[in-house]
């Protein structure tokens, strides 16, 4: 068996040194990037590996999983972010434990989210979630839905409107994928200029292991990463961007 613990260490020191890089290719200060862990499939000894590497931003996309590692001792000090579909029957075990939900992307799960986190008197992060590739995934708002979107669910006051999140297309054809994150960032910047009340447009999250340096070249600044750091995983990617 190899050596888990250098393996995670060498490739957050590589993934680190690519995201420096890209900052300075794209004249961007490093400390604007936040490196966030997707830590789906990945057992919580594994997980710890990289937290002690200082890295302790993490994101999960089932509700149950989120759960189960949540309780973990282990990771008693993980920031954790949603960043999956979340189904509304869900959102009571996913609220206690998140401090942004990544993926807000339909009105009923707003209203459900509201309602929730006012009964229990708090306020939340959350991003939109955009499909600006229609293909990557069948989540997400449509770009030309965002501004309508956002416009109906920035009176509810319990959920901070902090910016936008996207998959964009997999491939590995930059001339391809680029102009997903170039299409999120436009609209970021449109949407901060309006500075709409209820919103604060300060998060883009885009970038995961195939395709994060183009996406802080074109303005991310979080970055969803898993297999680069922890290995392929044992499951398909469908089941968690595809929905049923
Ligand atoms: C799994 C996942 C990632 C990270 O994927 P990798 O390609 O393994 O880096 C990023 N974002 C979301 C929403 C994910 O589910």
């Amino acid at each position: 068996m190899f050596d888990d613990t250098q393996e995670i260490q060498k490739a957050l020191t590589r993934i680190k040194d690519k995201v420096n890089k890209a900052c300075i290719r794209s004249q961007r200060c490093a400390d604007d990037v936040k490196i966030l862990l997707a830590t789906k499939t990945v057992s919580p000894r594994r997980i710890k590996i990289a937290m002690d590497q200082g890295y302790s931003l993490l994101g999960e996309n089932k509700a149950q999983e989120l759960k189960s590692k949540t309780s973990d001792p282990l990771l008693e000090k993980a920031e954790w972010h949603f960043i999956g579909h979340l189904q509304t029957n869900k959102i009571k075990d996913v609220l206690p434990s998140v401090a942004m939900i990544h993926s807000v992307d339909r009105i009923s799960l707003a209203k459900d989210l509201n309602k929730r986190l006012q009964a229990e008197g708090r306020a939340l992060d959350i991003l939109v979630q955009v499909n600006t590739s229609k293909e990557t995934s069948k989540f997400g708002l449509a770009p030309e839905e965002v501004r309508s979107f956002i416009k109906m669910i920035a009176p509810f006051e319990t959920l901070k409107i902090k910016g936008l999140m996207t998959l964009a297309l997999f491939s590995d054809q930059e001339e391809l994928v680029r102009p997903c994150f170039k299409k999120l960032k436009n609209l970021f910047d449109e949407l901060k200029s309006e500075a709409m009340p209820g919103t604060e447009m300060k998060e883009l999250s885009m970038g995961m292991s195939a395709d994060f340096e183009w996406a802080i070249e074109e303005g991310a600044t979080i970055v969803r990463i898993g297999s680069k750091v922890f290995g392929q995983r044992p499951t398909k990617d469908s089941e968690y961007w595809d929905p049923n």
